[in-house]
């Protein structure tokens, strides 16, 4: 399992140095500053609860350079929750004190001690097994995987009441760690990818030594190979990857199989026949065993680092980062950027899109080379990189998704059909603008690019006059540009032809941006002056109305009925 880059959190200046030289230990992790009070930082946050809050619920791991008591009282309420436990440490500003708080199965302990080693000073372990071996048994480094927690634990209560320990095969970790060892002893730990029935007075833990290749899917393919793991007398949890024949790299059927399997998905240039696929990957260890046509088997003697074996699909993402602030971005859009290997947009979308970690290529263009763009997306994807592709609000609202979808259409490199492609919603700038407004678009509504550049404009009169005599309200993106200075007043004509003078209009600027500014006019009274590229335009139906709202702009709405009020 590998471990999310952690948070650091700051909430004043007094804390960076310490902040900085934790970043040093982990130079993936962002150091997150309260806003207002620090600067400098990688990501500014307004709220300290719901940061961490949200931090914890992405199993992020935290490092808060703060009280305890502020953490704790702060998570308390996610902590009845099942779900997510990161690990999570409490810092002093000064540094002189390392606290691991949650996460021991996590391995907050192992954090403490990196951090505390950073620091020089020691960490505030109490827990008792940690403390008296220096290692975890219930949480084993990556490659291995413990069979029973609940055993496991047991297990431990009778080695810190004092038991020792014989361990059984070969784990260089458990070697290092300070196990009171015998030959005699009662208790056992049992290293080995053997299928096990764990005796009385035994911990099993199997190394991650085995991969599987698969050089046809199969149908109920996960079963199949379960099955094949059993008959060859293997446990599942040893099991580290699966790698497969390049041709197979788009069946989501083979996605679904590791999937609930819960192992990684790797692949090779095909060979038709899996053992010869699985000996062109691990070359240097034995002879693949067939299990049944199509599927081999390979055990090493050490845990298989998936990552070095074969490579990647490439997966290739289409994000809307929503119209500016960060918690009007969509979780899944998070995921992605903290998953992307390469991020290419119009550099003004990348750079809200960040902050990034160093190890993250940025690739920005200018808007114009949206096809390019797409195509050089493809390319880096095809390579079985992680890719991201930006654009503001929805990516399908007048932005890449499309051009993306061309791009693919277009090529016949079965390298780019075979990415992993997906388009990840975001708000659209009309809808944030509507929401700050109230609910102009409460009824039946139509959207437009008022730009020309890339259709005729004798289309947009039409659409705009049909759009117009349907009553629908309306939502004007690209509204004006420099290049494009009286468009906007020959819509307006079009609409007053419709409308009537006193037709609410809102007028949504950098919504969700710096310096925001959201305006209702009447119908009458606009001029295309009062806006420019970066606003939206949103024009009411005959049946949308506004009301006061003290101290603010008005409410503006568009009842949901129509006619008759029912
Ligand atoms: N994909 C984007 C739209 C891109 S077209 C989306 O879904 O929002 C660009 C136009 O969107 C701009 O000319 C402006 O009219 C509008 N726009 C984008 N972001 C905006 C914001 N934060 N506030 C107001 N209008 C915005």
């Amino acid at each position: 399992m590998m471990r999310k880059a952690p948070a650091i959190i700051v909430l004043g200046k007094g804390s960076l140095a310490t902040a900085r030289k934790i970043q040093q230990l982990y130079p993936d992790a962002l150091i997150h500053g309260l806003e207002g009070r620090v600067e400098d930082v990688d990501s500014l946050y307004q709220s300290f609860g719901s940061t961490l809050r949200q931090l914890y619920q992405q199993d992020t791991p935290i490092i808060a350079l703060c009280a305890a008591g502020i953490v704790i009282r702060t998570l308390a309420s996610e902590l009845l929750e099942k779900g997510a436990e990161p690990p999570v440490l409490a810092v002093a500003e000064d540094g002189s004190a390392v606290v691991p708080l949650l996460g021991g199965l996590g391995g907050v302990n192992v954090m403490a001690r990196e951090i505390a080693a950073g620091l020089g000073v020691a960490p505030a372990i109490t827990t008792s097994g940690e403390l008296r071996f220096g290692t975890c048994l219930l949480n084993p480094p990556s490659g291995y995987a413990l069979a029973d927690l609940e055993l496991g634990k047991r297990f431990v209560s009778d080695l810190l009441a004092g038991e020792s320990v014989r361990i059984n095969g070969t784990a260089p970790w458990l070697e290092q760690a300070q196990l009171p060892q015998s030959e005699q002893a009662q208790l056992a730990i049992h290293v080995g990818c053997d299928a096990r029935e764990a005796s009385a007075n035994e911990l099993v833990i199997y190394p991650r030594c085995v991969m599987v290749a698969v050089s046809q899917v199969l149908p109920q393919l996960a079963q199949v190979i379960r099955d094949g793991l059993r008959s060859a007398g293997i446990a599942e949890p040893a099991l580290a990857c699966l790698v497969a024949a390049d041709e197979l790299m788009a069946d989501p059927a083979l996605r679904e199989a590791a999937d609930d399997l819960g192992v990684t998905l790797r692949f090779a240039p095909g060979a038709a026949d899996a053992s010869a696929l699985a000996a062109s990957v691990l070359p240097q260890l034995l002879p693949a065993q067939p299990l049944v046509d199509g599927l081999a088997l390979v055990v090493s003697n050490q845990p298989i680092d998936p990552h070095g074996v074969g490579r990647a699909r490439g997966r290739l993402a289409v994000i809307g980062l929503g119209p500016g602030a960060a918690d009007l971005m969509v979780p899944a859009v998070k995921a992605e950027l903290a998953r992307a290997n390469d991020v290419l947009g119009y550099e003004t979308y990348v750079r809200m899109a960040g902050p990034f970690r160093p190890d993250q290529v940025l690739h920005c263009t200018d808007n114009r080379e949206e096809m390019q763009r797409a195509r050089h997306a493809f390319e880096l994807a095809a390579q079985g990189r992680s890719v991201v592709v930006v654009s503001s609000g929805d990516p399908g609202v007048f932005a890449m998704a499309a051009a993306v979808l061309e791009a693919l259409h277009e090529s016949s490199d079965p390298c780019w059909h075979a990415v992993d492609l997906e388009i990840l919603p975001g708000v659209s700038a009309s809808l944030a603008t509507a929401a700050q407004a109230g609910a102009p678009l409460g009824h039946d509504f139509c959207v437009l690019s008022l730009s020309d550049n890339l259709k005729p404009w004798s289309i947009i009169e039409t659409r705009l006059d049909l759009a117009c005599q349907a009553d629908l309200a309306l939502a004007f993106y690209n509204p004006i540009s420099r290049s494009r200075p009286w468009q906007l007043g020959r819509a307006l004509e079009i609409v007053r032809q419709h409308r009537i003078g006193t037709t609410p209009v809102v007028l949504g600027r950098d919504i969700g941006r710096p310096g925001q500014t959201l305006r209702v006019v009447q119908l009458q009274a606009l001029k295309p002056e009062d806006v420019d590229m970066r606003t939206m335009v949103l024009v009411g139906s005959s049946t949308t109305v506004t009301f006061d709202r003290p101290g603010l702009q008005p409410w503006v709405y568009t009842p949901r009925w129509y006619g008759h009020k029912p």
